[in-house]
């Protein structure tokens, strides 16, 4: 199994360019790599999820050869998370398709799974990971997947049961057998997960409140007219979200009951689901020395400060070649592609991260899909009538197309990966027609 992931490593290691890979087989046939790395290393990957899993395959395909490890203090192998908050909260979704791999795949990659461990202290002098149950882990290379956490609020009665984040299966486990039929739950945060559990919880005959402090629905992320759109769908099916407030403090004495905004408002409750951020998980590697920036600074390779040490996913900020600046993103296509970059590296490839970020969200019938990041758009241009429930919101600097949201518009959005990866510009009177091919809307 393993001679035969090597050859596979080498397969796409010839892909590039032949002198590249003659250099590189002869390497792997000693056992190296370049930039002096070994691939019969021990890797050892801390954190058990998206990026994890990618790695996993990666480093064999790369040609990794040596003792590979994976820690994760989550209990089971990593899942998807993204159907946390949407088809595994609702129940339409069981735990047994929430597997990212099969636990068969660990075991073929010849991937040791430390499971409900957690990685407590790098010492990176040493080369050693130290585990909560005070054993040692040597490493020759170390990822960190550690990813991200929710952002808990500090309200007054905000440690009372009935008051939950929704990170982790552990988290839906919890959450679940208390939704039931005509209880009353509040959402406090209206982004992504927020809306996404309002619509879980109603298709469920929950009645539903949303308290969002900001004067629009997933303001961060959308323009106004996104905004609008979300508002009114979820009005549509009996949700009621409520702008501007404050949460101030969370009443009950055994179990929360309402909570209270800042401007006096109570809305009763029987269950709080709270959706205000993430924060990423950086600490381990603050307390080793590794240099940190909104997550740990990672370079174009996806390499820490500590050339040993490389980090994928939520909890990576890298230098974007695209947006000119650091950014740190949260979603699953980021967390894949960082763990194929750093596997490349870390086998001795010379792989540069640049991708156009993608997230999708799914609510109601509605399958929202976002290529690129919108901040600093000039105009928006709509293709398609919102009413029709199929339309994209284009949002343009100058002429150059910088993102899109496409709404159950599949073409829309694969056609638009391509064009703004290639930094094309627009026709913008063209672009707004929707009877016209985003591709024929060129300038
Ligand atoms: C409810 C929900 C819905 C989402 N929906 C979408 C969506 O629709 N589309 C999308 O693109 N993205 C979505 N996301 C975001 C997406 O899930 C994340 O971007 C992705 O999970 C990031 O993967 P990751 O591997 O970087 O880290 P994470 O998934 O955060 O996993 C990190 C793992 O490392 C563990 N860990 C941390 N520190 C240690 C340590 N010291 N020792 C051992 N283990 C440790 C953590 O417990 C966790 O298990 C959603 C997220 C949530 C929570």
């Amino acid at each position: 199994m393993f001679a035969q992931a090597a050859i596979h490593g080498c397969r796409d290691l010839m892909r590039p360019a032949r002198p590249l890979c003659n250099r590189l087989s002869d390497r792997y046939a000693r056992g190296k790599c370049s930039g002096g790395c070994r691939v019969d290393e021990t890797v050892v990957i801390v954190g058990a999820s998206h990026a994890a899993a990618q790695a996993v395959d990666s480093l064999r395909r790369e040609g990794a050869s040596g003792r590979l490890v994976l820690v994760g203090d989550e209990p089971q192998v990593p899942y998807q998370r993204p159907p946390l908050s949407k088809k595994y909260l609702s129940g339409e979704m069981s735990a047994d398709r929430l597997w990212i791999r099969p636990a068969t795949f660990y075991e073929q990659q010849r991937c040791e799974l430390l499971l409900g461990r957690r990685a407590e202290k790098i010492d990176r002098s040493a080369r050693a990971v130290t585990l909560d149950d005070g054993s040692r882990l040597e490493y020759g290379r170390l990822l960190l997947t550690t990813g991200s956490r929710a952002r808990s609020c500090d309200a007054p009665g905000a440690g009372l049961p009935g008051v939950h984040y929704l990170r982790t299966m552990a988290d839906v486990d919890l959450i679940r057998p208390q939704l039931a039929p005509g209880g009353r739950v509040v959402i406090v945060g209206a982004g992504y997960i927020g809306l996404e559990c309002a619509a879980s919880c109603v298709k469920l005959g929950l009645s539903v409140t949303v308290l969002e402090m900001a004067d629009r629905v997933m303001s961060r992320v959308v323009a106004p007219v996104m905004s609008d759109f979300y508002m009114a769908e979820h009005a549509g099916h009996g949700v009621t979200i409520r702008l501007g407030e404050r949460v101030a403090a969370f009443e009950g004495t055994q179990r929360v009951t309402a909570v209270t905004c800042a401007d006096g408002k109570s809305y009763p409750a029987d269950l709080v689901i709270v959706g205000i951020g993430i924060l990423p998980n950086v600490e381990l590697a603050v307390d080793a020395g590794i240099a940190c920036d909104n997550g740990i600074a990672v370079d174009a390779h996806c390499r820490t400060s500590d050339p040993r040490v490389y980090a994928a996913g939520d909890c990576a900020s890298q230098p974007s070649i695209r947006y000119g600046r650091r950014i740190r993103l949260e979603s699953v296509d980021n967390a894949f592609e960082q763990a194929k970059t750093a596997a490349a590296n870390l086998c001795g490839r010379e792989v540069v991260h640049d991708k156009v970020p993608w997230f999708w969200s799914d609510q109601y019938e509605l399958k929202l899909q976002i290529v690129g990041l919108s901040q600093g758009y000039d105009s928006v241009v709509l293709r398609g009538d919102p009413a029709s429930r199929a339309f994209s919101c284009c949002y343009l600097q100058g002429d150059e197309l910088i993102a899109i949201d496409a709404v159950n518009h599949v073409k829309d959005f694969i056609v638009a990966k391509k064009l703004i990866a290639e930094r094309a510009t627009f026709d913008l009177a063209r672009l707004g027609d929707p009877g016209v091919p985003l591709k024929e809307a060129l300038a």
